[in-house]
């Protein structure tokens, strides 16, 4: 059996992968050796690929506004980070802005998440059921109670442009990139001691991440760590609308609103998305990418209509359908070392956020590797031991 060594194993080359081994590589005190294993390298059924793309500030959890904060410097800063031989992928950030509705009985939800966000610096702003309507006369307020709308660095990009630029830079460095399935994990009783590959190739390993995605459970328990991660399906939808949505004074883009019912819609120029969370949101089979057509006839389509009436008129042009790698717990990330194993780092559970979360996830795993801590965002909040102790630390604007 062929045998190799690396200082650290990651396992799964998307766009958490790729920003683990970006942000190890780039760090001036980790001078050891990376290997990303990734299963297959078109990422055909990642979420990342599949994903809608969108970065938003406002989150309930500080932990989550810092690393949604972070990302927008990211954004900012992308090419000179990424650059090798001077290209970077173009992310395209276009600042579109969430909106978050409310009726009568979430105002008091949206007020206190306000009070959070602003304290932290977000740009957003609490908007009446009337202020909402000059802002967006477009859409019917009638049954709102009020709104946040960010004003700044929310919006949407391209998913594959951020996972190519930290995966260039990363092998630009030095990292090795594997086309190949981790199948085993060996061990003693308190640490990783070698990741077993399906090609029968043996990797000797300091430190491993599991960065699996929807997988990630089936790593964890080769250790005998349960994690309560599993695939549940998002449909979207891609729509034509015959008419011209009246948008407001200078604004180009509808915001990826969240209605009141759920459902959330945003553009998507020349077209707009919709999507939304089934009605029966349970675990699915991995190879599971059926696009649910009936919840966009029950469910989306009454509520895009009810809130933009123009919707009434759309079009389904395109759909498809990904995997939120889902957390049951709490719908929150899991990102730290097992404590049984503490060579052994999860960086998984992102439900729906985690491509606007991995820059600093990535960074924040590449300090554990490198520092033994978190030396910019803590991340400890994330931590597997709320799992051991079924501890739900509670996000309360999840999409
Ligand atoms: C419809 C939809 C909409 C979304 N919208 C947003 C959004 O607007 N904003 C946002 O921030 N997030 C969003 N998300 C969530 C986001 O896409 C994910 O949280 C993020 O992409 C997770 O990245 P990842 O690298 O952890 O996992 P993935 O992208 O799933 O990658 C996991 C990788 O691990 C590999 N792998 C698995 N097992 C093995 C193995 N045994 N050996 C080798 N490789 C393996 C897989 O092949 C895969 O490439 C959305 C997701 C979906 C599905």
């Amino acid at each position: 059996m062929a045998k190799e060594r690396y200082d650290v194993v990651i396992i799964g080359g998307a766009v958490m992968g790729s920003s683990c081994a970006y942000w190890l590589s780039e760090n001036p005190d980790f001078d050891g050796t990376v290997a990303v294993v990734e299963q297959d390298p078109t990422y055909a059924k990642a979420s990342t690929g599949l994903s809608a793309a969108s970065v938003r500030h406002q989150f309930s959890q500080p932990v989550n506004i810092a690393l949604s904060q972070f990302t927008s410097e990211v954004i900012a800063n992308f090419h000179e980070m990424v650059e090798v031989d001077g290209y970077a992928p173009a992310l395209g950030f276009r600042e579109t802005g969430y909106l978050f509705l409310a009726t009568e009985a979430g105002l008091a939800t949206l007020r206190r998440n306000h009070q959070v966000q602003r304290a932290l610096g977000v740009e957003v702003s609490l908007l009446t059921a009337a202020e909402l309507h000059t802002r967006l006369p477009c859409m019917n307020t009638d049954d709102l109670a009020g709104a946040s709308l960010g004003e700044r660095h929310e919006g949407t990009l391209d998913a594959f442009a951020l996972m190519a630029g930290f995966r260039q830079r990363a092998r630009h460095n030095g990292v090795t990139h594997l086309t190949d399935r981790v199948v085993g994990l060996q061990h003693t009783p308190d640490r990783v001691t070698a990741v077993q590959l399906a090609s029968g190739i043996e990797l000797d390993c300091g430190h491993v991440v599991d960065c699996a995605g929807t997988r990630a459970s089936t790593m964890s328990s080769m250790l005998g760590l349960g994690l309560p991660v599993e695939p549940h399906v998002r449909s979207v939808f891609v729509l034509d609308c015959p008419d011209t949505l009246d948008l407001g004074p200078g604004r180009r883009w509808l915001p990826l609103t969240v209605d009141v019912s759920g459902v959330w819609m945003r553009s998507e120029p020349p077209h707009h998305l919709a999507g939304g969370v089934p009605r029966s949101d349970l675990g699915v089979d991995h190879d599971d990418f059926r696009v649910r057509r009936d919840e966009f006839e029950d469910q989306i389509w009454p509520s895009i209509a009810n809130r933009i009436p123009a919707f009434e008129r759309v079009r389904v042009t395109h759909s498809w359908a990904g995997h939120y790698a889902f957390n049951t717990l709490d719908h929150n990330a899991v990102v730290g070392p097992a404590p049984s194993h503490p060579n052994f780092v999860f960086a998984n559970g992102f439900t729906g956020h985690g491509l606007q979360h991995a820059a600093g996830i990535g960074r924040g795993v590449a300090e554990l590797i490198c520092h033994g801590e978190y030396r910019t965002i803590d991340l400890t909040p994330l931590g597997y031991e709320r799992i051991v102790t079924e501890s739900p630390f509670v996000e309360e604007n999840i999409i």
